[in-house]
């Protein structure tokens, strides 16, 4: 079992290339069909194409879908590849499938951009999980966000402990609504936090295409999307948008993922409330399917270091010219707010993937 134990660890990777390629030779070994959609935003770290790959497995005549995706905040697609690339490994699950009548589409590294350049936005500093929006968007007046907008990206980096005091006092006396401003989405600031962009971006594009493809001829159609980075280290909160999808769906996603499933209303809930977020696509693409949308969600490090990371990350993209020794520390500190390097935390996320993965498919199955 020692060697089971050291190939569970060996899913995930050093770096976008190499995650790729386990995904690739993956799917080879399971004789599936990849499509793969190429980044026009140019190479990554490594040199490499960036792309977003798909592969669907299980019966290709399945009346239902299951969608997983990784790497929609770049580089949380640690997390979400891995996971995904123990799902084609795994021939007992996968034989689930089959019996079960369920495929699985599996989109890996949503935004290459960011994985590959250790990034949670993308190649235009747009936070993918506030883009999917009816645009053009109208300004509903001031924004909350414009107000921190000079504090959370100064004009020196690391920031000041006066900066950090005034952050803090704003945030504090703000409570709530001024955290939800800072972090619901915002599209006043393209070089600030959370930006939500002007457009459908390119990944916004792919992953509508790739539901189209795959979604349109199935009945039911359930989506996971991977995250990792908020939350206590290792726990994989599963987050549901109980306000968004009505009560008959919030009873389903209960009855399938179990009384631990947390509603995003909630305020024990990681996660605030978010505009435009990626699960929104799928009933605008393919309206027919009875649909359910989750969030997975691991944790790594504590909030304000993960913010501050991100603070960071957006500082850089308007210093293109910061010494090299400081562009690597930032880029360190995202990659490591995102990604725990331990193989406790690994085998954490993928015990835990496998029965949300199973409970979906179940959940999905027409079998009593
Ligand atoms: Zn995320």
């Amino acid at each position: 079992m020692a060697a089971a134990s050291s190939s569970l660890v060996d899913c995930f990777s050093r770096s976008y290339r190499e995650a790729r390629e386990k995904f690739l030779a993956a799917a080879s070994r399971c004789n599936l069909a990849v499509a793969s959609e190429i980044n026009p935003a140019g190479l990554g770290v490594d040199g490499e194409p960036l792309a977003t790959d798909a592969v669907e497995v299980g019966p290709s005549s399945a009346e239902s879908v299951l969608v997983l995706t990784s790497g929609t905040h770049g580089v949380e697609g640690f997390c979400g590849s891995a996971c995904q690339i123990a799902l084609l490994r795994d021939d007992i699950l996968r034989r689930r499938l089959d019996e079960c009548g369920v495929a699985v589409l599996l989109v890996h590294a949503l935004n290459p951009w960011g994985f590959s350049h250790s990034a949670r936005t993308n190649e235009d500093g747009i936070d993918l999980n506030r883009n999917f929006l009816d645009f053009p968007v109208e300004a509903s007046g001031p924004d909350g966000y414009a107000v921190l907008h000079p504090l959370l990206v100064p004009d020196h980096w690391p920031p000041s402990d006066a900066n950090e005091a005034e952050l803090q006092r704003r945030l504090d006396a703000g409570g709530l609504p001024m955290r939800q401003a800072m972090v619901g989405g915002q599209g006043s600031h393209p070089d600030g936090l959370f930006y939500s962009g002007a457009g459908p971006s390119w990944s916004n594009r792919t992953i509508r295409a790739l539901l189209r493809r795959h979604g349109t001829h199935r009945k039911r159609l359930a989506w996971i999307d991977l995250h990792s980075g908020l939350g206590p280290s290792g726990h994989g909160e599963k987050i549901f948008g109980s306000t968004m999808w009505g009560p008959e769906a919030t009873a389903r996603a209960l009855a399938w993922y179990g009384r631990d499933l947390v509603r995003s209303s909630s305020p024990r809930s990681v996660t605030p409330h978010t505009q435009g977020y990626i699960g929104m696509s799928a009933p605008r693409e393919c309206p027919q399917a009875e649909y359910t949308f989750m969030t997975l969600e691991f944790g790594t490090v504590p909030f304000d270091e993960a913010t501050r990371a991100l603070r960071g990350e957006i500082w850089l993209r308007s210093h293109p010219d910061a010494a090299s020794d400081l562009r690597q520390s930032i880029r360190t500190a995202v990659r490591r707010s995102f990604y725990v390097e331990e193989d406790f935390w690994k085998g954490q996320v993928l015990g835990q993937f496998r029965s949300v993965a199973l409970q979906a498919v179940h959940g999905l199955s027409t079998l009593a």
